[in-house]
């Protein structure tokens, strides 16, 4: 693996205990950063103290938003070893982001080293309590500094680490969702498929609306029909009615999520019926209404998977296994846990070890 110039911290911050964390509050010592011009390509990969960026007030993705990110996480197994979930994905997607974006590439093997360079340097902060992680975070800014939109010529990579706390603290609970008959997040030749900061600038309305109304996220459904389900604000969305496991197709409004190809993969793998269709909101409500509607549950880095307890759309709420987890979406949940923290084997090779223990 290349190495890079590391610049230590002087001042190493003191970690919080692992039954402290939450989401995202923490960030760790360090942080990795490489810099783009067009005439040089990308250069000055570095690992420095965490610290502010100095961004001149024109720069360009204050303004416009050309601004793309992604989300994965590291483990620390019962082994003691540190393992990322499907890091080569991660670093496809993000590069799919950027192209959407108007962005200049940047090699999966140079994202790759820069998650293995910092994971393995800020090791400590891999929290050691089950459920657990240390969330990467790589983006990427347009630093373009003048005022007039355009694709920049500038960008600067930077890549955060945030130790992050059990999602499911009370066990893993059911959330009740909003089907929005509003809010719409993306259209087919928009920028739905892309990680990209404006979508999610664009989903704190529906969310407010959601919440005020006693949900705690958004379905959203296509943009042009409203009939079709799209995704959640930050999850892919799965239900299973009867035998059958439904998920929205990929067509360029939603995000290719890692966990969405992951659990998909699994339940082909056991032997499930899985199929990619488009399937409209009155046909859940409906399936909801006479029980064939089984369970649904949204799929994301973050959650692994959410399940569904309620479903609501124009005023009215559908109870969905009587509201607590489905057989499987528990399954999942333990079998994608289960590689993470080591205690499978691993037949896809989908954990990347950074460090043994
Ligand atoms: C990140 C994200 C997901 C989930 O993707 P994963 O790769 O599974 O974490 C789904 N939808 C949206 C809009 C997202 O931003």
């Amino acid at each position: 693996m290349a190495s890079f110039p590391i610049t230590r911290t002087t001042t190493p911050k003191v970690k919080p205990a692992d039954d402290e964390l939450s989401f995202g509050k923490v960030l760790t010592d360090h942080m990795f950063l490489m810099d783009y011009q067009e005439e040089k390509g990308w250069h000055s990969p570095r690992i420095v103290p965490y610290g502010p960026l100095s961004l001149d007030p024109a720069t360009s993705v204050l303004h416009y938003g050309q601004a793309i990110f992604d989300g994965l996480k590291a483990f620390r197994g019962d082994d003691d070893q540190i393992r990322m979930f499907r890091p080569d994905r991660h670093a496809e997607r993000f590069n799919r982001s950027g192209q959407i974006m108007c962005m200049p590439e940047l090699p999966v093997d140079i994202i790759r080293q820069s998650f293995d360079a910092l994971v393995g340097l800020e090791h400590e902060w891999v929290p050691r309590k089950p459920g657990t992680a240390l969330y990467l975070r790589p983006t990427i800014i347009a630093t373009d500094v003048m005022l007039g939109v355009h694709p920049a010529h500038n960008y600067l990579y930077f890549l955060i680490l945030s130790p992050v706390g059990t999602y499911y603290k009370e066990g893993v609970k059911p959330v009740k969702i909003l089907a929005s008959d509003t809010h719409v997040r993306a259209v087919k030749g928009g920028t739905g498929e892309a990680k990209t900061a404006g979508n999610y600038a664009a989903s704190l309305a529906g969310q407010r609306d959601a919440a005020n109304a006693g949900y705690s996220q958004v379905l959203y459904l296509d943009g042009v029909n409203r009939k079709y389900l799209d995704e959640v604000g930050t999850m892919n969305i799965m239900l299973r009615i009867g035998d059958e496991v439904i998920t929205p197709p990929l067509t360029g409004t939603i995000l290719d999520g890692v966990t969405r190809a992951s659990t998909m993969q699994l339940m082909r793998d056991w032997g499930l019926r899985v199929t990619e269709r488009q399937i409209a909101i009155e046909e859940v409500m409906a399936a909801g209404r006479d029980g064939t509607l089984k369970e649904m549950w949204g799929t994301g880095t973050a959650a692994v998977v959410s399940p569904v307890g309620t479903l609501g759309y124009k005023g009215e709420d559908v109870l969905i296994n009587g509201g607590e987890i489905g057989d499987v979406t528990r399954r999942l949940y333990d079998a994608i846990t289960g590689l993470q923290y080591g205690r499978s084997n691993d037949p896809h090779g989908w954990m990347s070890i950074v460090r043994k223990g």
